[in-house]
């Protein structure tokens, strides 16, 4: 085995977070869901999984997953294609909801332990798409809001871009930034396609 699917064996086994995930309202146990391979082309860097995530073992498997897609202009086949795609989040477990329904924010133990090793293990820097505050910290090292590092763009591509979280709760934003849509999406799918052809 490769080193990369050595690291996905280790990280599918970690149960660092039990404690933690315990007292969470869900009181649920941990399931990574690790996603990549060596020499992958494209980084999605998210926050964590939601529980649907939790339930099915596949990275956007769902609504915003779509709608990510359709930002990346690309196929649920070749999103889902390993050796292409590489779906790293800050942490590789549903970090949980807190009393009020919320999610709670990825577990800063997860990066610590895991993330060094694996941007190492996919080889050559890949195309980072960073979606939300904590992977745009770790992967742009920004310091300002998700909306500050989005609009930066243009400085940001060719290596790597920043988007808000494709959820159907940040259409509001998407409206009042009709940017968005007209310029950013129209170059990350040319960077995409580039990066992926
Ligand atoms: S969130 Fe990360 S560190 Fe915590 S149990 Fe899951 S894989 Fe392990």
């Amino acid at each position: 085995m490769s080193d990369a699917a050595d690291l996905v064996t280790e990280i599918r086994g970690c149960r660092l977070c039990a404690e933690r995930f315990a007292a969470t309202a869900t009181a649920h146990a941990p399931r990574p869901v690790p996603w990549f391979e060596a020499g992958a082309r494209l980084l999605i860097a998210g926050q964590a999984p939601g529980m649907r995530v939790h339930e099915s073992g596949r990275p956007f498997d769902d609504r915003s997953g779509d709608r990510l897609r359709d930002w990346l202009g690309i196929d649920r086949d070749s999103f889902y294609d390993r050796t292409r795609v590489a779906v790293v989040p800050m942490a590789f477990c549903f970090p949980g909801y807190d009393a009020a329904g919320s999610d709670l924010p990825p577990p800063p133990l997860c990066r610590a332990t895991w993330h060094d090793r694996v941007m190492a293990a996919l080889g050559p820097k890949p195309l980072t798409v960073a979606i939300g505050q904590y992977a745009q910290r770790y992967h742009l090292g920004t310091k300002g809001t998700v909306a500050d590092a989005v609009s930066r763009w243009r400085d940001l591509l060719p290596a790597a871009i920043a988007l808000p979280h494709p959820s159907w709760r940040n259409t509001g934003w998407l409206k009042r930034h009709p940017w968005f849509e007209a310029e950013l999406l129209p170059a990350l799918r040319a960077r995409v396609a580039e990066v992926l052809a």
